[in-house]
């Protein structure tokens, strides 16, 4: 039987309140030595999933915390198990001395993710669902949490689960068929096996096919702000962020490398890429900068050139504009709006590109861009409910199956022996199980949960 676990549950930071977690078959004993409720029930006689206030005391009697105490017991709690939770004062030091207290009565630190682990393993949560939790805390946008709350309600098994039905039944019927060779399939059971088939393979593509989606979701749009030395590419960073993130000076070059950080606007998460700019050099820095510059245009989604909307266009503009791989979404940010304007609308137009003016100086057009922005994808606002497969882990294991049952299906059309047809069926199969945890494999789930943080 798995012991008792208690952690902090809010981070050991300064808090309204703080919350000591504890779960195991000891968790209702446990905390009855430490808590003492203010009607003077016992929580071991406590109602399920109700609040009580009360003392929190030390072996000596000292009195640690006045807090609330919820109870939950398994197996209809989160993990599964007996759950205590003491809603106590955000006060690190009083949180620790509870768990020094928990732990003196034989509980023991809980590890990173041990708490959602141990619902998984309890059959309270899939893995899909466990994954879920991490991505809904480290959720960078509405839309992305969207997402994650639907997945942590079980949007991905879900989806899978008529693949998985028809695959085994499948599987069970080719088994048969291998164990009593004398009976034949009859054609229309085939056609039918076929079309099922054919459906299963229709369902897991159109699931992979929301996979880029999500990568735009989980790790926003890689968007490269490039321009010739001097535009402002540093400034507009720092404007967008609001913050001072990359150095800004008059001296050109001074980015040296690309500088990346995320931000959201209009519901849509970028991932701003500051470049060193593609200018000619001789600096071997300057060079390595300007080579990473050109790794950033090739994986962009979005590109920004910057223009000096203080000075005429010259050749390293028109050699940025160019150097923007074709098919990528681009926007003008002509800077410097603050400054007397050189460069016309009829300028503009000629570079074949929607431009906005701007002053990262100042702030004035930054709303013009983002909503310029906005405009390029809008689709991305459309909230998601999990059906967006997130997790590269799932992509894989959605692509293995459907590879699997696209084997499958060519089997059976060319009528290779029922063995053959089965192996696949079985690894499709399993690669569905490995991703819904239905097939453990310790070494996944091991690598999943080191990602949570202690306490959930
Ligand atoms: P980068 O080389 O393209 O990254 O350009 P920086 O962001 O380092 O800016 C170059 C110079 O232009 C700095 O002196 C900035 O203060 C100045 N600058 C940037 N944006 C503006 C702006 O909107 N207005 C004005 N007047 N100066 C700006």
């Amino acid at each position: 039987m798995p012991d008792t676990i208690a952690a902090i549950a809010t981070g050991a930071v300064v808090s309204a309140i703080g919350i000591v977690r504890i779960s195991g078959v000891d968790a209702i004993a446990a905390a009855d030595k430490v808590f003492h409720a203010a009607g003077g029930v016992k929580l071991r006689d406590a109602d399920n999933r109700h609040m009580y206030y009360g003392e929190l005391t030390g072996a000596d009697g000292a009195l640690v915390d006045l807090c609330l105490c919820f109870i939950s017991r398994g197996p209809d709690s989160y993990t599964g198990e007996d759950t205590v939770e003491f809603h106590c004062h955000g006060s690190p030091v009083v949180l620790s001395e509870i768990l020094r207290m928990l732990f003196s009565l034989g509980v023991r630190q809980a590890q990173a993710g041990e708490f959602t682990k141990r619902a998984f393993l309890n059959g309270r949560l899939d893995l899909t669902q466990a994954e879920a939790v991490i991505d809904l805390i480290e959720a960078e946008t509405p839309s992305a949490a969207l997402n994650a709350a639907g997945q942590l309600r079980g949007a991905v098994g879900l989806s899978l689960e008529p693949v998985y039905r028809t695959l085994v039944d499948v599987m069970a019927h080719f088994h048969a068929v291998l164990d009593y060779p004398e009976e034949d399939i009859e054609d229309f059971e085939m056609q039918g096996y076929l079309s099922a088939l054919r459906d299963s393979e229709e369902r897991l593509a159109r699931i992979l096919s929301t996979h880029d989606r999500g990568r735009v979701l989980r790790d926003g749009i890689p968007t490269a702000i490039i321009g010739r030395p001097n535009t402002g590419k540093s400034s507009l960073l720092n404007a967008l962020l609001g913050y001072d993130r990359a150095i800004v000076t008059n001296i050109a070059g001074t980015t040296r490398d690309t500088i990346e950080e995320k931000i959201s606007i209009g519901g849509v998460q970028l991932r701003l890429i500051d470049t060193a700019g593609v200018r000619k050099t001789d600096d071997t820095i300057e060079k390595l900068g300007v080579e990473r510059t050109l790794a950033a245009l090739s994986g962009a989604g979005l590109v920004i050139l910057v223009l000096d909307g203080s000075l005429p266009l010259c050749d390293e503009d028109f050699s940025a504009l160019h150097s923007i791989p074709p098919g990528v979404p681009k926007i003008a940010a002509v800077n410097k709006s603050d400054l007397t304007h050189v460069l016309s609308q009829d300028d503009l137009s000629g570079l074949g590109l929607d431009s906005c003016r701007i002053s990262a100086l100042t702030g004035d057009g930054l709303d013009l861009l983002e909503s310029l922005i906005g405009s390029i994808f809008p689709e991305l606002g459309a909230p998601p409910s999990g059906e967006i497969i997130t997790n590269a882990r799932h992509a894989e294991s959605i692509s293995r199956a459907k590879d699997s049952v696209c084997h499958a299906i060519a089997g059976i059309s060319e009528s290779v022996t029922p063995d053959a047809v089965l192996t696949e069926v079985e690894s499709a199969l399993a690669a569905i199980g490995e991703m819904t945890g239905k097939v453990m494999r310790e070494d996944v789930i091991s690598r999943i949960f080191e990602r949570f943080c202690v306490g959930k």
